[in-house]
């Protein structure tokens, strides 16, 4: 991203792009002991801004630390940084991390630092590809035990197996990976929900061991509102073969359908195709006036 013109909000001040630098002795770097968020702006608004920062916060308690900003200071950052970078579409990445003033595993002293950064990320998936449905390997890692890693956090060190896997199915030629749980049961892709389609019925799994997503939450929302039964459950890996449609949800992710997981295959229908235009008609509601 050295390319990258603009600024960075870097601990209350607005530095130019290239200069918001840390020290390689940064415990978040060395131990993971990091917190993120991914929001998109949409005509010039962050879509759930405030939940997100509220996240941002929570996910630093949950790692022993308190992010030192309030909520009201970091969504005024967040909004005052999209202005200045001049996009009306955007995607927004707050940052909290551990310092690095002690090195070792212990760093109960080290200064909680934040940054934000806003960029253009116009789509995750190639849009010829979304409206097609993406392709899932299976991923071999598995989402771990809430008691082996703080699962509810949005922390870096979770996002170690993603990466992975998301490589792994990548240099395989699909486009992303399912990711089961340390029970075999389906949790989620590397960076976004999952749902699926049966008899007009909506199941999804029950985020019980991995973000559950604001995206997530909005089109359950939207679902319901349609009038589709939204069924939050067990889902073991062999259903997938009675299943008709398939969508991925998230930030950056969007609504995605899907059309095959490893030997399992899927038609994006009428289902999927109302909550991804649903999906962008309540974040972009300027441009769906419009059309
Ligand atoms: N799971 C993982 C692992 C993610 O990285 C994300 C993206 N933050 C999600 C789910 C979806 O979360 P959201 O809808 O809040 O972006």
């Amino acid at each position: 991203f050295d390319q990258l013109d603009g600024e960075i909000w870097y601990n209350g001040e607005f530095v130019p792009w290239a200069d918001a630098k840390l020290h390689v002795l940064t415990h978040g770097l060395h131990y993971a002991s990091s917190v993120f968020e991914g929001e998109r702006a949409y005509g010039g608004e962050i879509f759930k801004l405030t939940e997100h920062t509220e996240r941002l916060h929570a996910s630093g308690k949950i790692l022993g630390f308190t992010v030192p900003y309030s909520v009201a200071e970091i969504d005024a950052a967040c909004v005052e940084l999209l202005k200045r970078q001049g996009f009306a579409d955007a995607y927004v990445r707050p940052i909290a991390w551990r310092g690095s003033e002690m090195m070792g595993v212990s760093a109960q002293k080290n200064r909680i630092n934040v940054a934000i950064a806003i960029w253009q990320w116009p789509s995750y998936f190639k849009p010829e590809e979304r409206l097609k449905g993406i392709r899932l390997d299976i991923a071999e890692y598995l989402r771990p035990d809430p008691r082996t890693a703080p699962s509810k956090s949005k922390a870096a060190g979770l996002y170690m197996i993603c990466t992975l896997s998301k490589h792994r199915a990548e240099d395989r030629g699909y486009a992303d990976a399912l990711m089961l749980d340390w029970r075999g049961q389906v949790a989620e892709a590397t960076g976004a929900n999952i749902f699926f389609v049966q008899d007009g019925r909506i199941h999804t799994p029950t985020p019980d061991c991995f973000l559950d997503g604001i995206t997530r939450r909005t089109v359950i929302g939207l679902a319901r509102q349609r009038g589709y039964e939204v069924i939050e459950r067990v889902i073991m890996p062999d259903e997938m073969t009675g299943f008709t449609e398939c969508f991925l949800t998230g930030t950056a992710a969007e609504v995605t359908p899907v059309s095959e997981i490893g030997p399992y295959r899927f038609t994006p229908g009428e289902i999927s195709t109302n909550l991804v235009n649903d999906y962008m008609a309540l974040v972009q509601p300027k441009r769906a006036a419009a059309e």
